[in-house]
Order: structure tokens, then C-alpha cells, then sequence
């Protein structure tokens, strides 16, 4: 049996490896454009590689993977986080989990990870070439008994459907590739007076949309970042593309609170606090000087005492900590990191074995595919389990 893999990324080398293993007597190519095989890889989790997650914290797996969760749940029936667990420990790697969920090798370092798989490839025989770009997968299918397509997301933010002319030839629909994980950039905004602040819980969402998402917020100098922000921006990755990232962002200062509860919470401290000065007394969650400016924001003199600010004031200081709104211009990468949204639609995969339901032979895996995830080592996982359940496919057949 001859197999192609086309990219040699974390998806394509761990499906070469459950090959070979399955299918010792294979001839397993991988075929990748660049130089070195898992140039990626190599530097996730700012070089760390957060290589998947305990998973404790999602309670549905749409919140892990706005694209591609119903695909994921099947994927996971064969190799699911734990087995990913179980695979690199036997594979003589140790791994951490860190108080946040995320995974990481004890040594905290990639190269672990890229060795091990560099190193298992070579002993199990596959052959990688590099320096290889791959211009059309039809003529490879005609070459080989199993093609398997792991190219990864799109090198660029792209606006519309482009996926060179690797698919010519071949009836595929490509769901429009955009970047998810980006943070917001608000060029007019005098929040950004305050970067480096961080609010360890807050919620953001779109005006006008069902898109929230919460956790930490971090101000930076050219607007907001921080999980939240990287969470909303995965949530609502098509909606801010075809919104040219101009939008409405509304915070929660103070995440879990509506309107009325913090309103409650304020009349208490103001009742209690009538001379103290409202600068002075602020939310334990909040830093002193987002206070300042949020109490500024509301138009609240900086020492007005709390008996001063009346109903209206009030008023406006919760519609401030609740509702607080910014205008979105733009969006900036987070640390170079940032996953594709769209690519191969899963309309065209058999979800039990990752093969194109139109073409025989062929499979696709990894970041290729319309899935991706926020962050936190979903989207690795992603890359291992698909790559894993097309090995065991091709060798089942
Ligand atoms: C800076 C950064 C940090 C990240 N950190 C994390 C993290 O810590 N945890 C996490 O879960 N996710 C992380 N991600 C996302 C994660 O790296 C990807 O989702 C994952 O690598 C996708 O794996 P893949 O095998 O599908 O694609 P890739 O790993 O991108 O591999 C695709 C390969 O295919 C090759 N290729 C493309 N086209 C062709 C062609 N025509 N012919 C031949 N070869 C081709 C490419 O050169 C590449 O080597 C990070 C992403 C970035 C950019």
C-alpha cells in the first residue's frame, strides 16, 4: 500500500506514525513545502507547545470548538484528549497540567514534542520530504492508494474562498477561509491610557449579537486582549470578517453581575459610605485606576463623595461597569498566534473515518478542515485526533 500525506504539521506526522505502526509494510510519503517538517509546532505556546487540555472546564464541546464541535465529539469516540495524554507518556514524554487546564511537556519545551515525532518517523521508516509543495491533490490520488490532506490554516488572513489550486479538479466546497484569535483595536479610545491593566473577570460581547465570552481582560496599547477578548474573537471570527472588524465591543467589568445586581451592590456601598469619596471605594476586582476612569467615563466628578452622585449618577456608573461600550476598528495578532476559520467544509468528510464522502481514497485532517478552537491546546488536539482516526481508517480498509 502507498500513502501521500501532504503536510508534514502536527496532524500529518502523527497520522504517519499510527500508520506505520498499523501498517508496518506501507510506503508512508509525506510531502511538505517548507524546509523541516512541524516548523509550527515547534513554536505553540510561545515555544512551551500547549499540546492539549484537561477538557474540566467545557462543558459542551461548541465552547472548545465554535467550527467543528460535532465532528470533534465523534473524532474523540477513537482518541480523545486522554488518549493524547496516554500516547505522549508512553512515548517517554512527561507532561503537566497546569492549574488553567492546559497541557504542557514537563520540559516546557516544543523541541521535545518535535523531536519525538521527527525521531519516531524516522524509525518507523516514513519518508518525509521537504522542500516538496504539493500543486494538486487530484494528481496525487491518481499516484497512490490513500491521499491524506493536512496542510494546515492559511499562512494569511484572507477574505474570500482561496486555497490555491491545490483542490482543482476535485468537487469540493471550501467554507471561505478567515483568521480567528485576534485581538481588538480600538485606535480612538482612551482605555488604552491604561495598558497593562488586567481584570481577572470580566465579559465581553458584540452589540447586537449573541457573541459573549468572559475571563480575563488585558488593555494593551492599541486596545483589549487577554482570553476574553481571544475568546469572543474565535466565537465570532465570521461575523467580525465580514463586519471588516468594525463593530461594537460591550464589557462587563464585573463578570456574573447584571444591571440590577450591581446597582444593589453600589446602593449598598454608597448607603454605607456617604462621605467617602467614590474614588476612593472601589469593587475589590478592580484596579484602582480603571476605577478612576470608569468613575471619569460616567461622568462622575473624580471627588464627588458618594452622597453627591444621586440616582442618576448611579445610574450611569452601573450602565458604565455593565454595559461599558468601545468601538472596534481593526484587529492585531495575538504573540503571531492564530488559527484559520473555514477551509475543507465538513460537509464533505464521512465523520467515522475522516475520508471524503465523494472521493474514496482520500482523507483529510487537521486545520485544513473548517474546525478550530479557542485557545488553550484544542487546537493541537484537534490536529492529533483527526490525524490518528484517518490512520486508523486507512488501515482498516
Ligand atoms: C504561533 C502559534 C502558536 C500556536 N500555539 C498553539 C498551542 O500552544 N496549542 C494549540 O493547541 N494550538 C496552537 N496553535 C494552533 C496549532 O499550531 C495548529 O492548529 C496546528 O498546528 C494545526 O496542525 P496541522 O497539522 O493541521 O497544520 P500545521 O501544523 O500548520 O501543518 C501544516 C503543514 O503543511 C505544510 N503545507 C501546506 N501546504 C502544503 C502543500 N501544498 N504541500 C506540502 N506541504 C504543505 C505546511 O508547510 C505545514 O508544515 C498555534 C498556532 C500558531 C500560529
Amino acid at each position: 500500500m502507498k500513502v501521500a500525506i501532504i503536510g508534514a504539521g502536527a496532524a500529518g506526522c502523527f497520522c504517519a506514525i499510527e500508520l506505520k505502526r498499523r501498517l508496518p509494510d506501507a510506503v508512508v510519503e509525506i510531502f511538505e513545502a517548507r524546509k523541516r517538517p512541524l516548523a509550527k509546532v515547534a513554536v505553540t505556546g510561545g515555544g512551551r507547545c500547549n499540546l492539549t487540555n484537561s477538557f474540566e472546564n467545557i462543558n459542551d464541546l461548541r465552547e472548545a470548538y465554535p467550527r467543528g464541535d460535532k465532528l470533534m465529539r465523534r473524532v474523540f469516540t477513537s482518541f480523545d484528549n486522554k488518549d493524547t495524554w496516554e500516547w505522549f507518556e508512553n512515548e517517554g514524554v512527561k507532561l503537566v497540567l497546569q492549574e488553567d487546564n492546559c497541557v504542557f511537556p514537563a520540559s516546557q519545551d516544543a523541541m521535545e514534542i518535535v523531536n519525538l515525532l521527527k525521531t519516531r518517523m524516522r524509525q518507523l521508516g516514513v519518508n518525509v520530504l521537504v522542500n516538496s509543495k504539493v500543486t494538486s491533490v487530484k494528481a496525487l490520488l491518481d499516484q497512490y492508494d490513500a491521499v491524506v490532506v493536512t496542510t494546515g490554516g492559511y499562512h494569511k488572513p484572507v477574505a474570500s474562498s482561496s486555497t490555491g489550486d491545490l483542490f482543482e479538479g476535485l468537487d469540493l466546497e471550501i467554507v471561505p477561509p478567515v483568521p480567528s484569535l485576534f485581538t481588538f483595536n480600538l485606535p480612538s479610545s482612551p482605555v488604552r491610557d491604561l495598558m497593562g491593566t488586567v481584570v481577572e473577570n470580566a465579559e465581553v460581547s458584540l452589540a447586537g449579537t449573541r457573541f459573549k465570552a468572559s475571563g480575563p481582560l488585558l488593555i494593551t496599547h492599541w486596545g483589549m486582549s487577554g482570553p476574553s477578548v481571544l475568546k469572543l474573537s474565535s466565537y465570532a471570527a465570521r461575523y467580525l470578517a465580514e463586519s471588516r472588524y468594525d463593530a461594537t465591543l460591550l464589557v462587563n467589568w464585573l463578570e456574573g453581575m447584571n444591571p440590577d445586581q450591581a446597582r444593589q451592590d453600589i446602593g449598598k456601598t454608597a448607603v454605607k459610605n456617604p462621605l467617602k469619596q467614590i474614588t476612593n471605594s472601589r469593587p475589590d476586582s478592580l484596579p484602582s485606576r480603571l476605577w478612576t476612569y470608569l468613575v471619569a467615563k460616567s461622568k462622575i466628578r473624580q471627588d464627588a463623595r458618594w452622597a453627591e452622585i444621586g440616582q442618576k449618577g448611579l445610574n450611569r456608573l452601573v450602565e458604565t461597569l455593565t454595559n461599558d461600550s468601545y468601538h472596534i476598528k481593526g484587529q492585531s495578532r495575538f504573540k503571531e498566534e492564530f488559527v484559520t476559520c473555514g477551509g475543507v467544509s465538513l460537509k464533505e468528510i464521512d465523520y467515522k473515518t475522516m475520508e471524503a464522502k465523494k472521493y474514496p481514497g482520500l482523507y483529510f485532517a487537521g486545520e485544513v478542515l473548517d474546525i478550530d478552537a479557542i485557545t488553550g491546546g484544542f487546537n493541537l488536539q484537534a490536529a492529533w485526533s483527526t490525524g490518528y482516526l484517518a490512520a486508523v481508517s486507512i488501515s482498516e480498509k
